[in-house]
């Protein structure tokens, strides 16, 4: 945080409704209070279950279940859920499921201007976001625009609870992720730092909590509470180094999106913390520990994630062709992002040893 405050703070219109058995009970709700009486539910594939509890709460007001949504929005996979939602004549969008489902309902929405409704059902923090992605012959386009902003986001704990281990605390991590850089984005603000400390909190506290006892829903809904705080930080900011490296590390080498955030936030978070050491202490103070990113992999460690890019099926040869596509491009971070240094952090999270580099 700057010592002399200078920022720029942009609250955006968004309802947050949060509570155990909310997906059924007030999604209808939220639905009327904008105004919507024909809704199409899209979800994923293995979401179906779920997504039609939700489509049955909203009774006549619902005009279809469109269960399409994959991994990354394909383009064509947000045509066809197009013209599902023009056949059906939709007036608006809920999607039910993870960062896949509701990036589908966001591509809906960019494309068509319907309002949206999320119902999230990881921890991936997208329904706090006006950040859109697209992805057309292996590359993934993202753009921001208010139109995609969930209008209204239905936070069940409940929903959660299926959720297996592994994945919440990737899931989780991911989200702690998105706090982590808010902290040193170069519009960060205040508020945004008390989000990102809280979400940090939060989240490291309730991981150990679901991972002890997955049907917990006080521990689930600590997490899904971490999640709102972490993802509203992503929303906010202009993300660094850590998010770049997983977009290059998942776009072109197709590694798992969670794990590989996972894995290289501690490496990430060790590199920049030099030049952004308030942050980093802001970090540590939030996960009560002196040293953020040891902290930061000793917790994923011991809740059995994936430690290094070695084992998620990155090759050696790959690291300078994704250090070199890292620095191709220009992005806010604090520390300078050289092939060298990224290349040091690519190593190291290859190697999943201690996340340690010398300053400049
Ligand atoms: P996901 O939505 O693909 O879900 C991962 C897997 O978990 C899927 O197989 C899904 O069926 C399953 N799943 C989801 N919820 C479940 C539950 N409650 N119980 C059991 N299984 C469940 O993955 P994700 O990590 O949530 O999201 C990743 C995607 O979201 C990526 O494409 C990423 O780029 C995007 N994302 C976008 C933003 C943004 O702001 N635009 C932010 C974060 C993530």
């Amino acid at each position: 945080m700057k010592d002399i405050l200078d920022f720029t703070h942009e609250s955006r219109p968004q309802r947050v409704v949060f509570r155990p058995g909310a997906s059924t009970d007030a999604t209808a709700g939220e639905a009327a209070g904008l105004g919507l009486r024909r809704l199409l539910v899209v979800c994923g594939s293995r979401g179906t279950a779920t997504a039609r509890a939700v489509a049955d709460s909203l009774g006549p007001a619902c005009v279809g279940l469109h269960d399409g949504a994959r991994m990354h929005v394909p383009v064509e996979v947000a045509d066809r859920a197009v013209e599902v939602a023009r056949a059906a004549g939709a007036d608006g969008v809920v999607a039910v499921g993870g960062g896949s489902s509701v990036g589908l309902g966001k591509a809906l929405a960019l494309r068509t201007g319907l309002p949206l409704i999320a119902v999230p059902s990881t921890y991936s923090g997208s329904e706090m976001t006006p950040v859109w992605g697209l992805t057309e012959g292996g590359a993934k386009r993202t753009g921001r625009d208010p139109v995609v902003l969930p209008r209204s986001v239905v936070y069940d704990p409940e929903l959660t609870l299926s959720l297996p281990v592994p994945l919440s605390v990737t899931s989780g991590i991911n989200a702690v992720a998105h706090a982590v850089e808010a902290l040193y984005a170069p519009d960060t603000t205040p508020l945004i730092a008390l989000m990102a400390q809280e979400g940090v909190r939060a989240m490291a506290a309730a991981l150990p909590a679901v991972a002890d006892d997955p049907e917990s829903l006080e521990a689930r809904g600590r997490a899904l509470y971490g999640a709102w705080l972490c993802g509203s930080c992503l929303g906010a900011t202009t993300m660094g180094l850590h998010h770049k490296l997983c977009h290059v590390l998942g776009g072109t080498f197709d590694l798992p999106h969670a794990e590989t955030h996972t894995v290289v936030l501690p490496y990430a978070l060790a590199y920049n913390a030099p030049a952004a050491p308030d942050a980093a202490a802001a970090v540590a103070r939030a996960l009560d520990t002196d040293d953020a990113a040891h902290a930061l992999r000793d917790l994923a460690n011991r809740l059995g994630a994936p430690r290094s890019l070695a084992e998620l099926g990155l090759k050696e040869a790959d690291l300078a062709v994704a250090a070199a596509q890292t620095v191709g491009q220009a992005y806010a971070n604090p520390r300078a992002v050289t092939v060298d240094g990224v290349l040091a952090v690519l190593r190291a999270a290859y190697e999943g040893g201690a996340p340690e580099f010398p300053a400049d």
